[in-house]
């Protein structure tokens, strides 16, 4: 009798066992403990209680009653010790409250047990088996069920761990996703597997597309700075980890392709995550975009070098100059002081000017550049830039033509005439061949548009979107050399932009090129009919 028991008690635990390693869901494990444990005792009701964090005991599963009487069974659940040896474990009168329920619903039970449920020394759950008929519970009984209240008690945990498991994922994807940084993980093969949306953006690949690739195809360099990549980096392992038995990243910094065209600066950092035994299981790689550095050091190093070369060069000149024009063992003639004077008032008026543009890019960048808003006439404006400019060539042919309904904007007076000038001076500077400077006024439903086109050299396509950055210039050919620190068109977008327009140019090197700003055209109330102004 006892041998069977054993046999089908082992049965029964084995079928337990692929249960719980099939990983099916929690309370059907527990239903399949439920049943095997009854049957095997031969009980007609059984439940399992888990503990919730606050200490009470909820019914997760039962046997052999309805669960419309689960509240009469949720009495068993009080009073239970903390003890979790299963020959020691007994709920005091749990047998008095059994026959009042039994009395209460009329179910037949008679004998009940209790076994704990634990995880090393911790009660996590109890396991309750009834009997309708029959003898009081036995020792053997105990023992049967401990394994069984064991393997529940497995079954709990592993769904547990398994809980938190997604759960820490879940909490890391978000993390992951809701980086700023760019972020992937590569398999050791350098697949990648996770990719986030931050890399997404900086490179221009969805992750859909870039998971499942190869790095290198991925990520590919237009620039580096630094000797060291990826591939060769790891051609034999990871060669820094494995030989200094500790994580070692690596760092690559450069221009990457991106896929969707252009490059962006990037620094990437490849860190191994190595298992026990040293093996390499993951890398993972951390992008960060760094343009903005970049550009930050790039105007630095131009701020020096033209206030270096801008900056000296005229103040030079003047030293000469006046050296000259002081020396004690000469006296120069009136018209020879005239000439060197004058030099000296250009090149201090050069200097003047360099010093304004520095000092208003410096305040854009400080977002404080004063801005008045007055009725401005930008035809007026545009006649007074071309009278000034035409007396001083006599290439050029400067023309200005607006249109008879061209309306008033607000604005700054001033700055728009700085706008102007820096258009017309750039297009004489930039066509020495000379040829036709036309300033001219379109009229739109909601803007202004001013117009300053040359037949000059022109500007390349790569390069008409940099010029409006500050300290930039086309560097090429002499005509290029001609003066300037590349600060003019910097500051007119500053200034078009500060009145809510836009600037741009459409140019063919070698025909001309043609600068346009838009300003918005104020919206005036109109006064009701037959309202009165007094
Ligand atoms: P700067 O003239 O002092 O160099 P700007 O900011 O005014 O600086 O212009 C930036 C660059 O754009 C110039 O160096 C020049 O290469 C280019 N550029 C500007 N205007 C013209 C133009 N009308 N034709 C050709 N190139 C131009």
């Amino acid at each position: 009798m006892l041998s069977s028991y054993w046999i089908r008690q082992r049965e029964y635990l084995l079928e337990i066992s692929r249960a719980l390693t099939a990983q099916l869901d929690l309370d059907t494990v527990l239903s399949k403990v439920l049943q095997a444990a009854t049957e095997l005792i031969g009980g007609q009701g059984a439940l399992i209680a888990l503990r919730e964090p606050d200490g009470r005991f909820i019914i997760r599963v039962s046997r052999g009653y309805p669960p419309r009487l689960q509240e009469y069974f949720t009495r068993l659940l009080t009073d239970i010790p903390n003890q979790v040896d299963p020959f020691q474990f007994r709920i005091p009168g749990l047998e008095t409250k059994l026959r009042e329920i039994a009395f209460q619903t009329g179910l037949p039970f008679s004998q009940i047990v209790a076994l704990p449920m634990r995880i090393g020394d911790e009660l996590i759950g109890v396991l309750l088996v009834m009997r309708a008929y029959g003898t009081a519970f036995s020792m053997d009984d105990r023992r049967i069920l401990a394994s069984f209240a064991d393997q529940a008690a497995i079954a709990v945990h592993n769904a547990q761990l398994y809980q938190h498991l997604a759960q820490e994922k879940r909490r890391l994807d978000a993390i992951l996703e809701s980086s700023a940084d760019g972020v992937m993980i590569l398999d050791p093969g350098q697949r990648i597997t996770v990719f986030n949306r931050a890399l997404a953006e900086i490179t221009g690949w969805s992750a859909a597309e870039a998971i499942g690739r190869h790095h290198d195809e991925v990520i590919v360099w237009a620039r580096r700075d630094t000797e060291m990549d990826l591939s060769r980096a790891t051609a034999g392992g990871w060669p820094l980890a494995q030989r200094r038995g500790s994580k070692t990243a690596l760092y690559v910094e450069g221009d990457l392709r991106r896929r969707t065209g252009g490059v962006v600066s990037v620094g990437i950092t490849y860190a191994p995550l190595l298992d026990r035994e040293g093996k390499l299981v993951n890398i993972v790689a951390n992008v960060r975009d760094i343009t903005r550095f970049r550009e930050a050091d790039r105007l630095k190093s131009t701020f020096v070098s033209v206030v270096s070369h801008e900056l000296k060069t005229p103040v030079a000149t003047i030293l000469g100059y006046a050296e000259t024009l002081a020396r004690p063992d000469a006296a120069w003639d009136s018209e020879t002081v005239r000439e060197l004077a004058g030099v000296i008032q250009e090149e201090a008026q050069r200097l003047d000017r360099l010093i304004t543009d520095l000092l208003d890019a410096s305040r854009i960048q400080a977002r404080a550049l004063p801005m008045k808003e007055e009725e401005v006439d930008l035809e007026m404006l545009a006649q007074r830039v071309a009278q000034r400019f035409q007396p001083q060539t006599d290439r050029h042919e400067i023309t200005v033509r607006f249109p008879p309904d061209f309306p008033t904007v607000r604005g700054d007076p001033l700055r728009l005439e700085q706008v102007l000038n820096n258009l017309v001076s750039n297009a004489i500077k930039y066509s020495p061949e000379g040829g036709k400077v036309r300033i001219r006024g379109h009229v739109r439903p909601d803007e202004v548009i001013v117009t300053v086109s040359d037949e000059g050299i022109g500007i390349p396509p790569t390069e008409q979107g940099r010029v409006f950055d500050p300290f930039y210039r086309v560097d090429e050919g002499p005509v290029r050399q001609a003066g300037g620190v590349g600060l003019g068109l910097y500051l007119a977008r500053a200034i078009v932009e500060a009145h809510g327009g836009r600037i741009w140019v459409e140019s063919e090197p070698g025909k001309g090129s043609t600068f346009a700003f838009s300003l918005p055209r104020p919206t005036y109330e109109l006064a009701p009919a037959g309202s009165q102004v007094s």
